[in-house]
């Protein structure tokens, strides 16, 4: 009976400890109210490409009360109304601050690259497609590291023997391969072939496409992009792959020399960006892959899913035809509307 006394008495003893920890005396009800609030996530972990809105709960100031930033803005970016953009691999936090009080509210964020073999692109948003050309070339591992960080493919259209081209790097068309971008055909030695013989185009068109072959497999398409985008009706009748144009000329060729050549190509990304476009690059271009760095970040704090054409069409729902050319998809609204037909 003594022992069940003392042991209820140390329990109050405690409890009473607890409550006085808690609840310091003279504690004001503004200081209650003020700790009352806190942002609705402590921590997120998201990925490259998503959205999520951080809000401060139990306060009665308006949104312009709040400084809202970020620690890494490379990493991800806040809007001022706390919608938080993920944008590459890596960590940061957010933070809010509540100006009135000066009391900040932080948001770790860890943000992650898809896996991408679950990738799935959602034809109902924004997609653009990102090609490259001329390559492989020494700057190709470098940009497909980039490609990766983003969580993002793109689609190669590599020449056998043009500037380096994969007579030399062999092992970076596997790499670009098994990255999950997509290998792509730009011919053999890169010339017109508007102004070649039937018997020239199915050597440079055909004789690359098993070079690729041998390199990456058998029983695959691989889509052409012929050379300065030159198609006649000669080429149509005698290429017997979908070949693949551009709706996004990003100059990157014309704007190497440049000091501020990433300013350069942003601004013609910019200007041409649509929903179902394709973005015309070359790797072979050091500045050209450096200028993907900040093309990408904004692309996708734009909504944008970057993906390959063949992804982008698939996701469409467009089936590309042999001997067609395309510089473009369809739009998430026409898609839309070819689905309630
Ligand atoms: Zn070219």
């Amino acid at each position: 009976m003594k022992k069940q006394i003392i042991k209820a008495l140390s329990f109050i003893a405690v409890f009473a400890l607890c409550v006085s920890m808690l609840v310091p005396l003279g504690y004001s009800e503004a200081k209650a109210a003020e700790k009352k609030v806190k942002l609705n996530r402590k921590k997120i972990t998201l990925t490259t490409g998503d959205w999520k809105k951080l809000k401060l709960k139990n306060l009665d100031y308006e949104i312009d009360d709040i400084e809202w930033s970020t620690t890494d803005k490379a990493v991800a970016k806040v809007s001022r109304k706390g919608w938080v953009v993920a944008l590459v691999k890596g960590e940061c936090t957010i933070k809010a601050k509540v100006k009135a009080t000066g009391k900040t509210y932080k948001c770790k964020v860890t943000v992650n690259a898809p896996d991408m073999s679950k990738r799935v692109i959602d034809p109902e948003k924004p997609i653009v497609a990102l090609t490259f050309d001329d390559g492989p070339g020494p700057n190709t591992t470098g940009l497909l590291e980039t490609l990766k960080t983003y969580g993002v493919t793109a689609t190669f259209f590599m020449c056998y023997s043009n500037g380096s081209g994969f007579k030399v790097y062999s092992d970076v068309v596997r790499e670009v391969y098994n990255s999950g971008c997509e290998v792509a055909n730009h011919t053999q030695n890169h010339p017109q072939l508007t102004k070649c013989s039937v018997a020239k185009i199915d050597e440079e068109v055909n004789g690359n496409a098993d070079k690729l072959a041998d390199l990456v497999g058998r029983g695959q398409k691989f889509l052409l992009r012929p050379p300065y985008g030159a198609v006649n009706d000669k080429v149509r009748q005698n290429v017997n792959v979908p070949m693949i144009l551009w709706s996004v000329d990003s100059l990157d060729w014309k704007y190497k020399t440049q000091a501020n050549c990433t300013d350069l190509i942003m601004k013609e990304v910019k200007a041409q960006v649509r929903d179902g476009g394709i973005i015309l690059m070359h790797d072979i271009h050091k500045t050209s892959c450096e200028a993907v760095k900040t093309v990408l970040p904004w692309l996708i704090q734009q909504g944008y899913q970057v993906c390959s054409v063949s992804e982008m069409f698939e996701a469409r729902g467009v089936e590309l035809e042999d001997g067609v050319t395309y510089s473009k998809c369809i739009t998430a609204a026409e898609y839309k509307a070819n689905k309630t037909k």
